[in-house]
């Protein structure tokens, strides 16, 4: 028998707990040996005990080391600090790995295959603000902080070339806009090129550095020239999101946030309150992040199996949610999918 494997389980909010019941329910059809204790946080956190990251919840990943998330809410402006920056510094999450896998073949972009790594912990992502007040007005004006050290850009870049080689990519993009923020973003550039002068990097795949807005067009004219992105926290959010959009969108984007600590798998996605409780929602973005999960745990042919049965799902037996113009609701695609297993 396989040795259980205890992890945590949050469903988060929003479409969140819909898309973690078919992601468990494929757990369970795979018999992945996954022992879960469930948690909550976010905004179901504030409302069960007026905290979106409750002790139980940290002390839970504390000694599971694992978790699978469900998405957590924010308030934009003002509101609590978000939970999944919390848990990302808490964690020392430092590596947000995003690939992305054409699933659906025959779209406007085909056979993408390409994996954002994005730094996790630093940079203008930090929510280090301000307002500074001029005579009556309060928020006369805005400051942000960013923040890159040596040692953060050093482990993201390393995690980067150890995950391209062992996964035998070919080219590695250094993403950064060091022509204007030059401390900010220098640093990482600096940091990316003299790793690379390692031998054991040196040759071993094609380092290649961009600015980032070139790299956001080139990304829509021509993304089968790349192959890894590597880059900070803010730039890898945005252009995260945009390869997303190139596989089919959000409901197909996985993520992985790796860390000394623990590691916690999650949709790229948020928690969707326009289409919650409605029962429509794509769980793929958190059944692929499963499969990453079941990778990180060395359950290699689980999550090969996993991957497998998403795609004879969508391709094959063509059940499809909503987002991606068929009419499967969560239930039936997740129906579908399990008997694919
Ligand atoms: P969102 O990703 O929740 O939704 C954007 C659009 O995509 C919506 O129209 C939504 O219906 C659609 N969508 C998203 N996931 C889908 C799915 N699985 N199936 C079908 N359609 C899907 O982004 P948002 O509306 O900007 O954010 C909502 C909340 O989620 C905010 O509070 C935000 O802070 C939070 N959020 C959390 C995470 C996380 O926990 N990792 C990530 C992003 C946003």
């Amino acid at each position: 028998m396989t040795t259980p494997i205890p992890a945590t389980l949050i469903p988060g909010d929003g479409i969140g707990p819909e898309i973690v019941d078919a992601t468990l329910a494929a757990f369970d059809a795979l018999k992945a040996p996954f022992e879960w204790d469930r948690q909550i946080a976010g905004l179901g956190g504030v409302t069960t005990s007026g905290d979106p990251l409750p002790p139980a919840t940290l002390d839970s990943i504390r000694r599971t080391r694992l978790a699978l998330k469900g998405p957590l809410e924010t308030p934009s402006g003002g509101g609590y600090r978000s939970s999944n920056v919390r848990l990302r510094e808490e964690f020392q999450l430092y590596a947000n790995l995003r690939p992305a896998l054409t699933v659906i073949p025959g779209g406007r972009y085909d056979k993408i295959d390409l994996v954002v790594v994005r730094e996790n912990l630093e940079g203008l992502y930090i929510g280090h603000e301000h307002y500074v007040r001029i005579d009556d007005d309060p928020h006369a004006v805005g400051m942000a902080t960013g923040i890159n050290t040596r040692q953060g850009c050093h482990r993201l870049l390393e995690y980067a070339f150890d995950t391209a080689i062992a996964t035998g990519r070919k080219k590695v993009t250094l993403v950064h806009k060091a022509n204007i923020m030059k401390v900010l973003t220098g640093l990482f550039l600096e940091t990316g090129l003299r790793l690379y002068e390692e031998p054991r990097y040196k040759g071993k795949f094609e380092l290649e550095t961009m600015i980032v807005d070139a790299c956001a067009m080139k990304l829509v004219l021509n993304p089968w020239q790349f192959d890894v992105l590597v880059t900070t926290n803010l730039f890898g959010d945005i252009l995260s999101d945009l390869v997303a959009g190139l596989v089919g969108g959000l409901g197909m984007a996985p993520g992985a946030n790796i860390g000394t600590d623990a590691a916690i798998f999650e949709a790229v996605h948020g928690s969707a309150p326009d289409i919650a409780g409605k029962g429509i929602a794509n769980p793929t973005a958190l059944l692929l992040a499963g499969a990453l999960m079941l990778d990180h745990c060395k359950l290699f042919d689980q999550a090969t199996r996993l991957r497998k049965a998403i795609d004879d799902t969508l391709n094959i037996d063509k059940v499809r949610t909503g987002d991606l113009g068929g009419t499967a609701n969560t239930a039936a695609f997740t129906k579908a999918l399990v008997a694919r297993i």
